[in-house]
């Protein structure tokens, strides 16, 4: 059966707890283990992309926000040490030999970022970009496209021309597509010595001004060969402007349902989850 990718999106900030349900640390560690159980092959989500339908099973991780917790290890205040992604895909590799790399999706405006931290993450100083380029070096890691301040609604001002924040929806002019992308893939590459080729829209969310015209027209001399949403809208046929990412702790939540969600992408081919949540 010719397949897409199985995309998978975990959120290195997703700690609330030491279970499974609760930390993305916990669920990407049992994940990893669980697809090796199966022997299914590990691509980098850009394969994904250029080799839209291959024959073979295939699953790509990537992480979304560019935390710090994506490569280095941190002192949680309220849950104690958290293993960095990067080093549990080290220790998966050194485990199983096979070796993962997988896409980071940062957010690249500094100020947005220093703004986020601390408002929204009581100033712990896990947003800086210090990493980037180290993690790119260490080969397990690329770091890709999130936007240039993922238009938050925490942010006192966004690049969007009207200063309307809180959705992705709204970047519907060439002007804030530029602010958005363009500039967030400039940045990127000065700072982690490697252009992205990837983008991942915040929260999931295309719209038809990007699908349709602004990434046809401008993703090529932009170095981007592909954008990745969530799964909340399932397009019939594959479309490089919207390949759908099932989220860890949204669209499964233990190891049981990542089971699910694996056999069915055997089973069908499908790779987008059947597990709907409220
Ligand atoms: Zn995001």
């Amino acid at each position: 059966m010719s397949r897409p990718a199985l995309v998978l999106c975990y959120h290195s900030t997703n700690v609330n707890g030491h279970d499974y349900a609760a930390n993305d640390h916990v669920a990407l560690r049992a994940d990893l283990m669980a697809i090796a159980a199966r022997g299914l092959r590990v691509v980098h989500a850009l394969d994904a992309v250029r080799e839209p339908l291959c024959n073979q099973p295939r699953v790509a991780i990537t992480f979304d926000d560019g935390m710090i917790l994506d490569a280095i290890d941190f002192e949680h205040p309220g849950f104690g040490h958290q293993d960095s992604f990067l080093r549990i895909l080290r220790e998966h590799h050194a485990a199983t030999g096979q070796r993962c790399v997988a896409a980071s999706f940062v957010i690249a405006s500094p100020a947005a970022r220093a703004e986020l931290d601390r408002k929204d993450f009581l100033a712990l100083n896990v947003w800086h970009d210090d990493w980037w380029s180290a993690a790119v070096a260490s080969g397990y890691l690329t770091i890709e496209n999130h936007s240039w301040d993922h238009n938050h609604p925490s942010l006192e001002r966004s690049v969007q021309r009207d200063n309307q924040r809180g959705s992705f929806r709204f970047i519907d002019t060439e002007a804030d597509a530029l602010a958005e992308i363009a500039q967030a893939s400039d940045y990127i590459e000065q700072r982690s010595g490697r252009r992205p080729s990837l983008f991942a829209y915040p929260w999931g969310e295309d719209n038809p001004y990007l699908v349709d015209q602004f990434l046809p027209e401008h993703a090529a001399r932009l170095g981007i060969e592909g954008a990745f949403i969530t799964s909340a809208s399932r397009p019939h046929e594959f479309d490089r402007w919207r390949i759908p990412r099932p989220v860890c702790g949204t669209d499964w939540r233990s190891p049981e349902e990542f089971a699910t969600l694996i056999e069915r992408y055997l089973a069908t081919g499908d790779p987008t989850p059947s597990l709907r949540r409220p």
